[in-house]
């Protein structure tokens, strides 16, 4: 069994305590995959302490300069992506096809901000004065707190790490305490692309005991989360009292619309991605589709036909299309979910743990799907990250956007249609961060911004250049250049 240890001011080392805990393979629970330190609040300490050190040095190294190492760490996980996908379907559990994706997103993120580091524009602007230069920069924040969950545990850490770097911050990673492999490996790659020591720090542990002290750190400025609805409340409360750059990316409830004009096929292939892929464990999962009753039969015949057929395994087998559930926990509540669904809805396919043979040492869910399911049902309403699809009838498109909107989160919403007038109007009105055309909720592409609206997300878009705002704060300059006091709003302009 590997021991794993923290990334501490340039060094790997155990947690102060010595404790450890380790991780199990969720689609085989036999395999041990390691042990990793089971941190606590002095490590947090030490973590933010060198971070703090060496922020003064890094926030002065030019931009371009920065963005070499991320490039360089660009390069080796190109070189590297199959072992650390292989590792990360051992950990997270999904398949060696998405964990591949997963691996790439954190190459396309490191690239894509490697670019940013000849950019990070600033605006400049004339002066209402005369022989007065008016500019404004992008200025690094600090030391940025990064508290990430286990569905994507390589692609969200990048999308955090790379944007703070460029922008000059110095950084503390608390990775999922399940999956923290990933982020271990994409913390080494940084190392030997030639980060700086201090530059980055790993904590591993569990959120109690890792992410509340770096969400209270006095020397945190920024704190970027990812993860449930309900821990992100905590953590933008902790963070509010010494008033920190907070970003907050969190739960999801999705929605595919199917109007009576839409490509069934091509609609039936978006909703199997959207609710299976990686067993609905995505906040962008396809968890309601809402399909219009003209249809409704054809959809729900094939989508179930399609469903059944779906191979779910270890994820390592190249020709499994579904892997488990995360943990022993995550099963649980989905299993739940489906005996709450069996109440409210028509249970059209699956529903069932999986337990043939070796699937017994896992976490498996046959892909379940529920008919007729009321908008206002439990199924229809919360998160539940699992294979689960609600089916919802409706009558038009104005019910089908209602529907979509009527739910307490706001991160992605697809509409099937080959209307453009009807894709126009959903477009306008799904109040969501992302939304997609014949195509399924998910697909999400590193240089656009990536977040939710309403309990998804606190008004902050990660990725493309949004996620520059998060970990940089603007500074005016003012340059006058007159040689004498010049008053804005105050003088009057009488010409030279
Ligand atoms: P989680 O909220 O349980 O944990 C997320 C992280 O927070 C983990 O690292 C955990 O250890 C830490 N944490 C737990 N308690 C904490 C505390 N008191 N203080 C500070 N940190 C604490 O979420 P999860 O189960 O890892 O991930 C699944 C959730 O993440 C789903 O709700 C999913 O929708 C969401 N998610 C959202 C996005 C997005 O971009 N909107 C992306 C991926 C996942």
């Amino acid at each position: 069994m590997q021991n794993y240890l923290n990334f501490i001011d340039g060094e790997w080392v155990p947690a102060h305590s010595g404790k450890t805990y380790q991780t199990f393979n969720p689609a085989d629970t036999r395999q041990c995959l390691g042990s990793f330190p089971d941190s606590d609040a002095a490590d947090v300490e030490a973590a933010v302490e060198a971070a703090a050190r060496a922020y003064e040095r890094w926030r002065l190294v030019p931009a371009p300069k920065r963005a070499e190492i991320l490039f360089r760490a660009a390069e080796l996980l190109v070189q590297r992506k199959e072992p650390f996908a292989r590792q990360m379907t051992e950990e997270m559990g999904k398949v060696l096809k998405e964990t591949r994706g997963d691996v790439q997103e954190a190459i396309d993120m490191s690239y894509f901000m490697a670019g940013e580091g000849r950019r990070l524009y600033g605006q400049t602007t004339p002066a209402e004065l005369p022989s007065k230069f008016a500019m404004s920069i992008r200025q690094s924040v600090g030391v940025c707190g990064l508290i990430t969950p286990w569905n994507f545990p390589m692609a969200i850490p990048s999308w955090k790490l790379m944007p703070a770097l460029v922008c000059g911050n110095t950084c503390v990673i608390k990775p999922a305490e399940s999956t923290p492999i990933s982020a271990i490996n994409l913390v080494k790659t940084l190392q030997e692309a030639g980060l700086p020591k201090g530059v980055v720090n790993l904590v591993c542990g569990h959120g109690p005991q890792v992410g509340a002290p770096i969400v209270t750190h006095p020397k945190v400025r920024v704190v970027s989360f990812t993860g449930s609805t309900e821990v992100g409340r905590l953590v933008a409360q902790a963070a509010a009292p010494t008033f920190k750059h907070c970003h907050m990316e969190m739960g999801g409830k999705n929605v595919i619309m199917v109007l009576d004009d839409a490509d069934i096929d091509l609609a039936v292939e978006g909703a199997v991605w959207g609710g299976f892929g990686t067993t609905g464990q995505r906040c962008t999962a396809a968890s309601r589709v809402v399909v219009h009753r003209k249809v409704y039969q054809e959809f729900a015949e094939k989508f179930v036909s399609r469903a059944r057929k779906i191979k779910v395994g270890n994820g390592l087998d190249e020709t499994v299309e579904m892997g488990p559930s995360h943990s022993e926990s995550q099963m649980q509540t989905v299993l739940n979910y489906i005996e709450i669904g069996k109440g409210e809805a028509e249970l059209l396919t699956g529903g069932s743990r999986l337990t043939e043979g070796d699937l017994r040492y896992g976490y498996f869910i046959e892909p379940t799907i529920f008919g007729n399911v009321p908008p206002t049902a439990r199924i229809a309403q919360e998160e539940i990250f699992g294979p689960v699809v609600a089916l919802i009838p409706c009558d038009s498109l104005e019910e089908a956007i209602a529907i979509g909107n009527g739910v307490e989160y706001g991160l992605s919403a697809a509409i099937y249609t080959r209307d453009v007038n009807r894709a126009f109007i959903a477009m306008r009105d799904m109040y969501t961060g992302i939304f997609y055309v014949n195509s399924s909720t998910i697909g999400a592409e590193v240089h656009l911004p990536f977040g939710g609206t309403k309990n998804t997300g606190n008004g902050h878009r990660e990725a493309g250049i949004a996620a520059l705002d998060i970990f940089s704060e603007w500074k005016s300059i003012y340059i006058d250049y007159s040689g004498r006091l010049q008053k804005a709003q105050i003088d009057e302009y009488k010409g030279e």
